[in-house]
């Protein structure tokens, strides 16, 4: 099979053009051309003509004359495999089960590929099923009532399930780990686009179904996932090959004995952080981001990104990517953008506001959202320590709950007000979405000073970019701390712990990962390293 890229079609093109275009590519009559798949398809937004931009993979006789012909050509090349191959598979007799903490991308995937290479792994979830955490995350946006166990953050899908799902990340991926990750979405109900096209998403609802599927996988293959079972403790022998994992204490006191265990526990397991650190587990501090959420109208964001385009079906609503080099050496930029959705609130510990975004599929909401962050560095936490960043965090999220005025109200701030330096005391046209409200004031006291520094001049930078962005009605809603995990437990190249053999520190959490997607083909990168493990494999 051959791969051609670069293929320009316009917006509009009638389906038979793709193939006409291929066959006019390749110079070859059409009888020689058979069938072929869409490998990639986006668009180019700076054409006063928008096209779309294919890559394909076609099946076509004298594959190898037309190699020779098209030889300079980095557009027509062989179809690389694809196709993911296991590690290995489990014996018919196996000692202790391997363990997976955190059943969220990372946990899930680690998860599936154990139980598909028959490890029959146990599956511990401190949060509830995804039905029921369902009904307790709207306690908090309906209600004001927080479950620090059963929350946006936890519970089964971890953080990303109620997200706009965007399936796609930048990591380096030779072996098409990602393709495994989307491959095995649309098995479980994903639609089938979210293969080829360049920025797929999913939408919170159709998140929520394919994690139950999903998890019947699992099962029907031996792996047992136990909800509300809250990992409290490590069991770590000490030897003379040095420390090994043995097994883990739950909430309830229970032990269970492993010899491996993968921490797949996201960036907001903090008491799970400490009690690692306690055990003295190896892990830094590491940089990430702090922000406000901003919102729009969807409608001037589909207009400045897609001009005249604006609400063609194909294209949906517009997303934006912006990053600026403040003065004072900060970098600022957009961050989880979710076109036609919500702000959320995100904390999992009480008398805490911590704001994200989600979308459904269809991005139909009236407003576009996004993450304004600024980067951060363990040079800028209290104290030292891998700990650090969460005291900064907690500090920050509190601070954010008092401005809101103690009930989980997010404070608020019109973009015009933040940018002139006075408070907010009514909104404009834009109505901010997060629940369960928005108490407007100043945000100035949100966020260290060179933090709002940078912001205030990022917003007129990004208006250049995008027309209207600082408008004064948008609306800032803080506090953004959850943008990646604060510290490392780091782990060395067969993905076990520096210090404790039989620990796989994974996904987000554990600094391995940033979103759904790269946490999924983390999960398939450690559970590879674990069934290495236990065969004695190189
Ligand atoms: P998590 O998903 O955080 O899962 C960790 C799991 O471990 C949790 O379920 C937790 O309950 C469990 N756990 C923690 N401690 C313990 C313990 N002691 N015992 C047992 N279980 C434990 N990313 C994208 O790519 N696209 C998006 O559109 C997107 N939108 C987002 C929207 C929101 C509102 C949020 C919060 C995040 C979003 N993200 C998005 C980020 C994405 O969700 C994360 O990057 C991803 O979920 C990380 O996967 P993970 O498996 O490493 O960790």
């Amino acid at each position: 099979m051959l791969r051609l890229s670069e293929i320009k079609l316009p917006l509009d093109h009638p389906e038979a053009a793709l193939r006409q275009a291929i066959v006019a590519y390749l110079g070859v009559p059409e009888a020689q051309v058979g069938s072929f798949t869409v490998f990639k398809r986006s668009y180019d937004a700076r054409k006063s003509a928008m096209q779309l931009i294919y890559i394909v993979d076609v099946e076509v006789e004298g594959e190898a004359a037309l190699l020779k012909k098209f030889a300079s050509d980095v557009h027509v090349v062989p179809t690389p495999d694809m196709s993911y191959h296991f590690v290995g598979q489990a014996p018919s007799t196996q000692g202790s089960r391997p363990v997976v903490v955190g059943f969220g991308p990372c946990g899930l995937f680690a998860g599936l590929i154990l139980a598909q290479m028959g490890f029959k792994p146990i599956i511990l979830e401190r949060g509830k099923k995804v039905r029921e955490r369902t009904k307790d995350t709207w306690g908090l946006w309906r209600k004001n009532v927080l479950n620090p166990e059963s929350n946006v953050q936890f519970g089964e899908g971890g953080a990303g399930t109620f997200s706009d799902g965007k399936l796609y990340s930048q990591i380096k991926d030779p072996r098409y780990l990602g393709r495994k990750v989307l491959e095995e979405f649309v098995k479980a109900g994903a639609p089938e686009e979210i293969i080829y096209v360049n920025k797929p998403h999913i939408g919170t609802f159709r998140l929520v179904s394919m994690i139950e599927k999903m998890r019947a996988s699992i099962e029907a293959l031996g792996g047992e996932i136990r909800f509300e079972h809250k990992v409290t403790d490590v069991l770590i022998e000490d030897g003379p090959a040095g420390r090994q994992m043995r097994g883990l204490v739950l909430a309830n006191g229970e032990q269970i004995l492993s010899d491996h265990v993968v921490m797949a526990l996201g960036h907001s397991a903090r008491d799970t952080f400490e009690m690692l650190h306690a055990r003295e587990v190896f892990m830094e501090a590491k940089p990430f981001s702090v922000g406000f959420r901003i919102e729009h109208p969807q409608t001037l964001i589909d207009k400045a990104r897609l001009g005249k385009y604006a609400g063609h079906p194909l294209l949906g609503a517009a997303d934006y990517k912006l990053v600026h080099h403040a003065g004072n050496g900060r970098s600022v930029y957009s961050f989880c953008m979710c076109p036609g959705g919500q702000v959320v609130a995100a904390t999992s510990e009480p008398n805490r506001v911590v704001t994200n975004g989600m979308s459904q599929y269809s991005r139909a909401e009236r407003n576009a959202n996004a993450g304004i962050v600024v980067g951060i560095t363990p040079a800028d936490y209290p104290g030292s320590g891998p700990l650090a960043g969460i005291v900064l965090q907690r500090e920050l999220e509190s601070r954010a709950f008092v401005l809101g005025g103690g009930t989980y109200e997010a404070p608020g701030q019109l973009v015009g007000d933040f940018l002139a330096g006075r408070p907010s005391s009514r909104l404009g046209t834009v109505t901010p979405s997060y629940q369960p409200g928005v108490k407007l004031g100043d945000l100035s006291s949100a966020l260290p000073d060179y933090a709002i520094a940078a912001m205030r001049e990022a917003i007129p930078a990004f208006d250049k970019k995008i027309r209207g962005f600082a408008m004064n009605d948008a609306v800032l809603t803080g506090v953004e701390t959850r943008t990646s995990s604060p510290l490392r437990i780091t782990r060395g190249e067969d993905c076990q712990s520096l210090n404790v053999r039989g620990l796989f520190p994974a996904g987000e959490g554990a600094g391995y990962a940033g979103g759904i997607l790269s946490a999924g083909v983390d999960g398939i990168k450690v559970a590879e390293a674990v069934a290495r493990s236990i065969l004695k494999l190189a």
